[in-house]
């Protein structure tokens, strides 16, 4: 029987794979080992009993006592805080599904690769802080990592068989959030709550804003760099409201190759926890006549700067990923608070990269974990001030 653990678990993704493993059969199915959440322990311990897991862990050490209570009689051990995070991601399981949000993910998602597992990666914030130590541990380890993002998962599919020396250029796919046909104007004063109504997916908040300020796209640009090798140049951002073609791969005979699917995350944990076999996966099959059409547009940059700033970061490369990634959790903490207006966060995003450019060297090579957590550092640090600055400049509009 394969052994799997959930990290992220209590989250979008995590209920997603929940679903996928309970539809198998459950504990009859796979032998769970670690199932881990943060806030919503309640859940968590719901979900550890259903799957008969091993251990259970929150990331917040002040609700132990709430898991423990929850988890009583149960047998299913508790535990909480990074250290038990870190340790959870070190017992043995053959599948790990990555889905913290953030860069929370990254260490527990390291552990995981150093013990040569398969790690099914929704965590982009990994490969956007530390892409080449994550892929240098995962070929120094024999392990594996299959990317769980939707565009990731059709571009890994597209290429499967593929020569991809033969490869010309790569196209991922933007549904272009709620505010696609908003004017500047009107976009800085949208409220959290637009923000947060993707029209197509059902996803947690932070990504699901992301997806509006197109910062999602911006590390997902960023990701597919990194996981795939493709120099920038090569990849490409194409609005697609209806979000059915996932991505793209086009070669060097002209040729095409795309991924459709409904807008149903299962469908790619699904593919992970089967690879390298297709399993019967439970999402609603595409029915193109029923949708008669699909479109697509160019992106523009003048309204969504991430993506202007994420080619930025992957010419710097080096630690200018993480610096960028952290700068963006932070102005989202700050958007999510109130306290900057939607259009602040690129700008917190662009000020904060710039200040850290005059500070440090953004392009100093990604060498050890410990570079990767004190750049994530300074980069929080610097943003909090810059987004402070805004708010006492009066700029918010929520
Ligand atoms: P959610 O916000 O729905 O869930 C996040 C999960 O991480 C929850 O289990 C949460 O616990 C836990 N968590 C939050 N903060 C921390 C922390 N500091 N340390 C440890 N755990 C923490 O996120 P999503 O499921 O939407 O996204 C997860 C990841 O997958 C992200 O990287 C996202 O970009 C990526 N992704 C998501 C997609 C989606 O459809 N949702 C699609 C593609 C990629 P709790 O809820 O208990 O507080």
């Amino acid at each position: 029987m394969r052994s799997i653990s959930i990290f992220g678990a209590t989250g979008s993704i995590g209920e997603s794979t929940f679903d996928l493993i309970q539809r198998a059969g459950g504990p009859a199915a796979y032998r769970t080992v670690a199932v881990t959440g943060a806030r919503n322990v309640a859940r968590l311990a719901e979900m550890a009993r259903e799957l008969r897991a091993e251990v259970a862990v929150t990331a917040d050490e002040a609700l132990l006592p709430d898991l423990r209570a929850a988890l009583a009689g149960s047998g299913v051990e508790a535990a909480a805080g990074a250290a038990a995070l870190a340790e959870a991601a070190d017992r043995p399981a053959d599948w790990v599904m990555s889905g913290i949000v953030g860069a929370a993910g990254l260490v527990p998602g390291m552990r995981a690769l150093r013990h040569g597992r398969t790690l099914a990666l929704a965590n982009k914030e990994s490969l956007v802080t530390a892409g080449p130590l994550l892929m240098a541990t995962a070929a120094a380890h024999g392990a594996t990592i299959l990317p769980v993002d939707s565009e990731h998962s059709a571009v890994f599919q597209a290429l499967t068989g593929e020569d991809a020396g033969a490869v010309e250029r790569v196209i991922i796919t933007a549904s272009g959030g709620p505010f696609r046909d908003w004017p500047l104007e009107r976009l800085a004063r949208a409220t959290v709550a637009e923000a947060k109504a993707h029209p197509n997916w059902s996803m947690g908040n932070r990504i699901s804003i992301d997806s509006a300020s197109m910062f999602n796209k911006a590390l997902e640009l960023i990701e597919t760099r990194e996981f795939f090798g493709f120099p920038p140049e090569m990849i490409e951002v194409l609005v697609h409201p209806q979000s059915i073609v996932h991505a793209l791969v086009g070669f060097r005979d002209g040729g095409v190759m795309a991924h459709l699917g409904p807008a149903d995350m299962r469908h790619a944990i699904g593919f992970a926890l089967h690879w390298p076999d297709r399993g019967h996966i439970p999402v609603e099959r595409l029915d193109l006549a029923r949708l008669g059409s699909l479109s697509f547009e160019a992106p523009d940059d003048r309204r969504f700067p991430a993506l202007r700033l994420a080619r930025e970061v992957m010419a710097l490369r080096g630690l200018a990923g993480a610096a960028f990634n952290a700068a963006k959790e932070i102005a989202l903490d700050h958007f999510m608070a109130g306290g900057i207006g939607f259009l602040d966060m690129a700008a917190v995003v662009e000020d904060t990269l710039e200040r850290l450019s005059a500070e440090v060297a953004l392009t100093s090579p990604v060498g050890t974990l410990e570079d990767v957590l004190a750049m994530d550092h300074l980069a929080r640090t610097r943003a909090g001030e810059l987004a402070l600055k805004r708010k006492e400049g009066g700029r918010a509009w929520n």
